[in-house]
């Protein structure tokens, strides 16, 4: 019999992986990569598409994903109480400006429709960025490249770092948490992907997933 395979969780968060973010330039469709350098207690990142020339800057909050646009006010006419929007704007191949950690001001407004007295008023509407459950590049919301849906559920890595550290965990029969906070990224990963059945599943997509990979190793 062979020895068990051990997986032990060394607290390393998802953020230790976001330095180089495989991406998929939304514009041209091709490969791409951001590179992040953690500085100032924050994210310098940066993209830009070597097929189209497409870029991406931090410092003017570039994001391509989707976006919440909420707003509210009573109506125009009968004094209703509140017209509201919350919509999702899709994902984008153009940036849009959206603050990382904050609503942002768009100065625009949409026209809403009083269920009272159906005259419409204008509703001015803030956005925020959308980062919803599915795996995403964090800094500017680019579509992910090693992703791929399974019967389980959405099998996603921001690079071939993470597709290891994904592998050697799946792969264990043993794992030891070294009484490390909650935070690291194997200990927040959904449940399907720790179940021993979905294994053998779930390694076979991480090869794929790594056949795809630049192994290019970190700077
Ligand atoms: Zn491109
Ligand atoms: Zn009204």
């Amino acid at each position: 019999m062979s020895a068990p395979r051990r997986h032990r969780d060394e607290g390393r968060s998802l953020g230790v992986f976001a330095d180089r973010i495989e991406v998929r330039c939304p514009r041209c469709g091709q490969a791409g990569t951001v590179c992040a350098d953690w500085r100032d207690r924050q994210w310098h990142a940066r993209f830009v598409c070597a097929h189209c020339a497409l870029e991406a800057r931090d410092a003017r909050c570039d994001w391509f994903g989707e976006v919440r646009v909420y707003g509210r006010r009573p109506c125009g006419y009968c004094g209703h109480q509140w017209l509201c929007i919350d919509r999702i704007r899709p994902s984008s191949s153009q940036a849009r400006h959206v603050h990382e950690c904050s609503s942002t001001h768009l100065g625009e407004s949409l026209p809403l429709q009083c269920p009272v007295c159906e005259r419409s008023s204008e509703v001015q509407v803030d956005a925020m960025r959308r980062r919803g459950n599915a795996g995403l590049d964090p800094h500017f919301g680019l579509p992910l490249r090693l992703i791929e849906p399974t019967r389980a559920g959405l099998l996603w890595a921001y690079n071939a770092q993470h597709l290891d550290e994904l592998r050697r965990y799946i792969a264990a029969d043993q794992r030891e948490r070294r009484g490390v906070a909650h935070r690291s990224m194997v200990s927040r990963l959904p449940t399907w992907m720790k179940l021993a059945r979905h294994r053998p599943l779930l390694l076979k997509s991480l090869d794929r997933l790594g056949a795809l990979s630049d192994p290019q190793p970190r700077a």
